[in-house]
């Protein structure tokens, strides 16, 4: 089958899993997938699965990625923070939904390589940069929406509940193993409580809090 054959299964599955949200499913079906999974993989762009793409990190499964992406809630006006560049596709598939995204990632090489995608798909609202996302992004803080594409396994990234705006939701993994692990969907109730709900299983790859790893 063709790519683009593939492409409109890929949308029909989705589809079929519980994503309704034409403006999420319209910006998958926008984003070309191939771009950013390296060429030996490039026949199975649109499997829905994950793909490794170097430093030994994965380019998430798209049915992960469209059902965070509907659970945001994003729209057009908003501000979004994304934890992980990684590849870049999440960044991408956000950018068609929102005015900005920004996105930090700690592997500089993956970072420099993303950047190089966004220039040549000509996607001008995601400004990346290279850093530990755990600390968040302070000077472009609140965000409306806040998602985490590593698997925070011992603290939960609370910096970053800080610059969440007060309606603003965060999504994230959450667990100590890979065989633990949760999507969390974070927001704070009328009088600013945090009010956090467990949603389905993931995996994901760690998020690597830097402080931990910096010799004691
Ligand atoms: N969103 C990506 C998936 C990335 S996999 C995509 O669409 O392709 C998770 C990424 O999080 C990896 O690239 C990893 O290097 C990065 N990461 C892990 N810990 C991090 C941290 N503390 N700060 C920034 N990036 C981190």
């Amino acid at each position: 089958m063709t790519l683009e054959a593939n492409r409109i299964r890929l949308i029909m599955e989705l589809r079929g899993q519980g994503i309704t949200d034409s403006r999420v499913l319209g910006a998958i079906e926008r984003v070309p997938r191939e771009a950013f999974v390296p060429d030996t993989f490039r026949d199975q762009a649109y499997e829905n699965m994950a793909l490794p793409i170097g430093s030994g990190q994965t380019i998430s499964q798209p049915a992960v990625v469209a059902f965070m992406t509907q659970e945001l809630q994003i729209g057009d006006r908003m501000k979004v923070l994304e934890i992980g560049t990684g590849s870049g596709y999440q960044a991408a598939v956000l950018a068609k939904l929102c005015r900005r995204v920004y996105s930090i990632e700690r592997h500089r090489e993956l970072l420099v390589e993303a950047e190089q995608k966004f220039r040549e798909l000509r996607i001008n609202n995601i400004t990346a940069r290279v850093g530990d996302g755990t600390k968040g992004w302070p000077e472009q803080a609140p965000f409306d929406c806040i998602i985490v594409t590593a698997a925070a396994t011992r603290n939960l990234p609370y910096a970053l509940l800080d610059q969440l705006s007060p309606e603003g939701v965060m999504i994230a993994p959450v667990g100590k193993t890979t065989r633990d692990q949760y999507l969390y969907r974070f927001s704070f109730d009328s009088e600013g409580y945090l009010e956090q709900k467990k949603m389905w299983p993931v995996r994901f790859v760690p998020l690597i809090d830097d402080d931990d790893a910096a010799p004691s």
